[in-house]
């Protein structure tokens, strides 16, 4: 399942990311533009514009109204809305790029990774993972700890 979010939705975008849900997302495009996006590439639109979801440019169940304000529900509800397991088959938790989407693969070789990660991070964690798209490094740090957190939350109250 794909996703594009828009331009209120940046949070929510970058978290679905993470789970390793593809999610096209950019600040500063037209109306126009999301649902020519979402069409030429099967993508279901996430909203928070009640407007845009009522446009009939997409088929029917490819566009989503958000309700919640704030991001964690936000998240759960898109979760339960498309029953997304979490984290997806397969998929670790760190699943692609926040910044470029692009898919995160396992760094084999540490070393190569050595001038790119403070020194702290780099002599205490031991799995890293690369942006194929932009290169960026991801460790599991502090902002994943919290992220977890978050999606443990989101579980228990899913389970209830
Ligand atoms: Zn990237």
């Amino acid at each position: 399942m794909k996703f594009i979010a828009d331009a209120m939705l940046g949070r929510l975008a970058r978290r679905l990311r993470l789970l390793g849900y593809d999610t096209a997302y950019e600040r500063d495009i037209t109306d126009a533009a999301l649902l020519q996006w979402a069409l030429k590439e099967g993508r279901t639109l996430l909203t928070r514009d009640t407007g845009l979801a009522a446009r009939k440019v997409l088929p029917g169940g490819q566009s989503f109204l958000v309700t919640p304000d704030d991001p964690a529900s936000q998240l759960r509800e898109v979760l339960e809305h498309f029953s997304l397991p979490t984290p997806p088959p397969g998929g670790h938790l760190i699943g692609r790029c926040t910044v470029c989407n692009a898919a995160l693969v396992p760094v084999a070789d540490k070393q190569a990774i050595k001038d790119l990660v403070p020194e702290h991070v780099f002599l205490n964690k031991r799995e890293f993972f690369r942006c194929a798209g932009c290169g960026r490094v991801y460790w599991e740090g502090s902002h994943i700890e919290k992220f977890k957190k978050l999606m443990d939350d989101i579980m228990k109250k899913r389970a209830r």
